[in-house]
């Protein structure tokens, strides 16, 4: 299977996740560099010191797990294991979360909880919605309680505007971080859901496209090595669909693979999966076992040859498809299983198309297929060797 391309996403995902990790203890280490500093020339006399040297010290260790999560965070090819993202985004928020704490105790001003939105704000350019809803309710926790352990501190003076001042703190404060998470959301739904629907699906057909496939195949093979579950591979081919481009123009040729695409999808369980292969190349995961494979292939087939594609209400389009079908047979890797199925249709483009190929006839071990059409006069085509032969025209 080949390497596919960085898309808009992995590497978006890749600076967020290079930025993050760093800028989140990069931060830290800004509040503790302050802390320390007007401490020394004497603007902050009265803070106790083994806090103040532990606050700097948990800094340094966040800088180095952010640089840890740099280290080890990336694939071969240059993009994030989706575990250490998961694992790195969550780190930050507890790191945050923390980190709000120990500046709300160490710091003896009354107004310091109207930065909270500072220590959610990065986080939002994940555009996960589930994180920064994390990040906001720690810190709206921590802050309820830190009002109860420390509130001469941290509420505003007991004046006769206090629950005035309240009320306009909490108001704000509320409005801060719903707004964060609203952007989140929004971002994350219409923005990075929307991009990942381009990255893993063919905007014509809306087929799952080849990029997505592998770790649909892979997944399907390692249930198969297990002996748990079977599948079948389906390969199809749009008969002459050069001569379709040809007579009725590239427009109609389209709207046909649409209609193809459709019935194909439509024509198999909600569990198997349909791929944009090639041009007009199709290829279907199919979790079920030979048998059930071969009888949706012709139910497709026929579904297909039956009724003429009708293009703009004027023009009548007549379309077959050939499919190869390959099972898995055990010890055999993906791409045998490929060969097999692209062999089985390339024999039945041979021998008049319009049919589903389940079998070679030559097939006893090996994965020839018959492409010399030596056997032709000599051998039933596979499809009538399964009963499956479709009425010929
Ligand atoms: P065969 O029965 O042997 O499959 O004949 P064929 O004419 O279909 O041959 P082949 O499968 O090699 O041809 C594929 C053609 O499909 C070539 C290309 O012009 C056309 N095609 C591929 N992708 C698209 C597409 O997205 N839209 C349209 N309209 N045509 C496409
Ligand atoms: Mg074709
Ligand atoms: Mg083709």
């Amino acid at each position: 299977m080949g390497k596919w391309e960085m898309s808009a996403l992995d590497a978006y995902t890749n600076r967020v996740y290079k930025i993050i990790v760093l800028i989140i203890p990069i931060f830290c280490l800004c509040a503790s560099t302050t802390i320390t500093t007007l401490h020394f020339i004497g603007w902050y006399p009265d803070i106790n010191e083994t806090a103040m040297w532990l606050f700097d010290l948990s800094d340094v260790i966040y800088l180095s797990i952010g640089i840890y999560f740099i280290k080890t965070g990336f694939r071969e090819d240059g993009i994030v294991y989706p575990d250490k993202l998961h694992a790195a985004k969550y780190t930050m928020a507890v790191i945050v979360i923390i980190q709000w704490n120990a500046i709300s105790y160490i710091w003896p001003f009354t107004d310091f909880w109207a930065y909270c939105l500072l220590f959610t704000i990065v986080e939002a350019f994940f555009f996960d919605v589930k994180l920064v809803a994390f990040s906001t309710v720690g810190i709206s926790v921590s802050m309820f309680i830190s009002w109860f352990l420390k509130g001469g501190l941290l509420l505003p003076t007991e004046d006769n505007y206090f629950f005035a001042n309240m009320t306009f703190r909490m108001v704000g404060l509320v409005l801060m971080l719903l707004s964060i998470n609203i952007i989140t959301y929004f971002g994350g739904h219409f923005l990075v859901e929307e991009l990942e629907k381009y990255v893993n699906y063919d905007t014509l057909t809306h087929l799952l496209n080849r990029r997505s496939m592998d770790n649909y195949l892979q997944a399907a093979h390692r249930q198969a090595k297990t002996g748990q579950a079977t599948f079948c591979l389906m390969m199809m081919d749009i008969d002459d669909f050069k001569k379709v481009n040809d007579t009725y123009g590239h427009d109609c040729g389209d709207e046909v693979l649409k209609y193809v695409a459709h019935t194909i999808s439509s024509g198999v369980k909600k569990n198997d999966y349909v791929f944009r292969w090639g041009g007009e190349e199709i290829l279907v995961l199919l979790n079920t076992d030979f048998d059930t494979a071969l009888a949706a292939a012709e139910r497709i087939r026929a579904d297909i040859a039956r009724d003429p594609v009708d293009y703009r209400g004027t023009t009548k389009v007549p379309v077959t498809i050939t499919i190869g079908v390959s099972p898995y047979t055990a010890g055999a890797t993906i791409q045998q299983m490929m060969d097999d199925a692209d062999a089985k249709l390339y024999y039945g483009k041979k021998h008049g198309k319009n049919q589903v190929v389940g079998v070679l006839p030559d097939e006893n071990g090996g994965n020839g297929g018959d492409k010399k059409d030596k056997n032709e006069n000599t051998i039933k085509t596979p499809a009538l060797a399964f009963g499956l032969l479709p009425n010929r025209a």
